[in-house]
């Protein structure tokens, strides 16, 4: 059984119930992470998942709210013995800045340090980033304030299909990505530079003919959250979710 697991929803600025957006892809031997923030390896305990499985890692661009705990997941994952290979996976820019802060801590001289792959990917629609007996990801550029990829996800033996638009402003890319999705994740940030209304994320969900819109990376301060489905209900007339911190999605 393949499954996601919602680790964080809220934007930027993180509250005691939503930490910041980021999500796990589960199977029964390993899973995938997608950005990595607050405190990695309370946060995989308390949804259940064996640190010891990560294999993958993507890193959809290089904000403090999607990618600041990579550097302390690398250390905790080291300082508990771990030896397991991990690939992290990104656009040039992410990975050149995060190889640079991983220098900044000194990561060189951590000895026995287990090994981690970077996999620069270009800024390409529909890059083929990872394919392996499980998964089929792509990975296209979105529309942000600064380089960032949305994903397609691939699941080769339920056949089903996720998309995570990532942050963005609405896009034809996340409409490609998330064709005929089942899942479709979707930022709801609001009215703002390179970010989407969730009424513009049910648009998206409806013109890519995905049947689940979750909408996540949502202003927790600003009012009731859950008013963001009846926005996106407005513009997307298949089934839609407000994304929880630990909801667990079947695909
Ligand atoms: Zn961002």
């Amino acid at each position: 059984m393949t499954e996601v697991i919602i680790l964080g929803t809220a934007n930027a600025v993180s509250d005691e119930k939503h930490e910041n957006t980021h999500f796990a892809i589960s199977s029964e031997k390993r899973f995938l992470m997608v950005d990595c923030v607050g405190n990695p390896l309370v946060r995989l305990k308390q949804a259940g998942l064996d640190y010891r499985n990560l294999t993958d890692l993507f890193l959809t661009h290089f904000h403090p709210d999607h990618v600041s705990a990579v550097p302390l997941l690398l250390m905790n994952l080291w300082l508990m013995g771990h030896s397991r290979l991990i690939n992290i996976y990104g656009l040039h820019p992410t990975l050149d800045k995060m190889e640079t802060l991983m220098d900044a801590f000194g990561w060189q001289n951590w000895p026995n340090f287990f090994p981690v792959a970077f996999h620069r990917l270009p800024s390409e629609k529909m890059t083929l980033a990872l394919e392996d007996s499980e998964f089929r990801i792509y990975t296209s550029p979105v529309k942000h304030l600064i380089p960032a990829i949305g994903l397609r996800v691939e699941v080769l033996n339920s056949g089903k299909i996720l998309a995570y638009s990532c942050d963005t402003a609405p896009c034809k890319e996340v409409e490609e990505l998330a064709a005929g999705a089942d899942v479709l994740i979707h930022e709801a940030t609001g009215d703002s530079p390179g970010h989407s209304p969730a009424i513009k994320a049910g648009e998206v969900a409806q013109k890519a003919g995905a049947k689940n819109l979750y909408l996540i990376h949502y202003d927790t301060r600003n009012g009731d959250p859950r008013n963001l489905v009846d926005e996106a209900r407005k513009s997307f007339p298949g089934e839609i979710t407000l994304a929880e911190d630990f909801m667990k999605i079947q695909l």
